[in-house]
């Protein structure tokens, strides 16, 4: 199938389903995004009711791109993983050592749809331990439907965009977070920075949790690490931080004297 092919049967599909084009200009079929996975997943998800508006683009990333959708009254957005741009090497290495995902063939496209899964699953569990992540709604094979952060159909920004009037009382926060995500969640986010902490003017929520691991994975400690390393990177500049080890020695001790 060719891109016109792509784009006939994608509108046919939207057309058919009564979705609501937002941005039109936006929604052509890019060889990137669309392909005949992507399509499939789409009018899956169209067809369970699931999707019922779409819109632009809210970014394009190396792995995913994330695009602004509605379910009647709620705004989404639409995460799609893309097949022809995933760096498989390093996806394998984050879901081999997990144990919800040991059965995963190793096919590019099941190694994704593991990945899109995985996602969905570390977003629920980080939200059923207390943590502000987006509410994941659905999945199906690359496409991650989760709840809209943002107004109006603008996202809130990243943390490094943010204008933050009390960093010490956010590094807190954040602080917490990795507290909570390890002894309650049993998750590492593994990806934790200032690009994946978005900013709604008074508190942060944390996002892109594909790559997070259960702490059974081999390298969760070292992924903490990293995480921690990160985080008081960003911190240290705006002012005093626990040290990365006295941090890691927290996060970790606190843990194993809690049963
Ligand atoms: P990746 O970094 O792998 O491309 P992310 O999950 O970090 O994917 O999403 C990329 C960007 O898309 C985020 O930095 C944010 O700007 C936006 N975004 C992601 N999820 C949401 C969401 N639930 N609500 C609003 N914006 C989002
Ligand atoms: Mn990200």
């Amino acid at each position: 199938m060719d891109r016109d092919d792509l784009q006939v049967k994608l509108d046919r599909v939207l057309h058919d389903h009564g979705v609501q084009i937002r941005d039109s200009d936006k929604w052509k079929v890019r060889d990137d995004v669309f392909d005949e996975v992507t399509l499939l997943a789409l009018y899956k998800l169209i067809h369970k009711k699931l999707i019922t508006a779409v819109g632009g683009s809210i970014s394009t990333g190396k792995e995913a791109n994330v695009i602004y959708g509605e379910k009647g009254s709620d705004a989404l957005a639409i995460k799609i993983y893309m097949i022809r741009t995933a760096n498989f090497k390093a996806m394998t290495e984050y879901i081999d050592g997990d144990p919800r995902f040991s059965n995963v063939r190793r096919t590019r496209k099941e190694i994704i749809f593991a990945w899109t899964k995985k996602e969905y699953s570390n977003l629920s569990r980080a939200k059923e331990a207390g943590i502000r992540v987006p509410a994941p709604y659905a999945f199906d094979r690359n496409i991650l439907l989760m709840e809209f952060l943002g107004n109006d159909g603008h996202a809130y920004p990243q943390l490094r965009h943010a204008e933050l009037d009390e960093p010490s009382a956010v590094y807190q926060a954040v602080v917490q977070d990795m507290k909570t995500l390890y002894s309650k969640a049993k998750l590492v986010h593994a990806d934790l920075s200032e690009y994946n902490l978005l900013w709604d003017g008074e508190r942060h929520y944390v996002i892109d949790m594909g790559q997070a691991v259960t702490l059974d994975h081999p390298r969760a400690l070292q992924f903490l690490m990293r995480d921690i390393r990160n985080i008081n990177r960003f911190f240290g500049a705006y002012g005093d931080i626990i040290e990365d080890k006295l941090l890691f020695e927290s996060i970790v001790g606190e843990s194993i004297s809690r049963p």
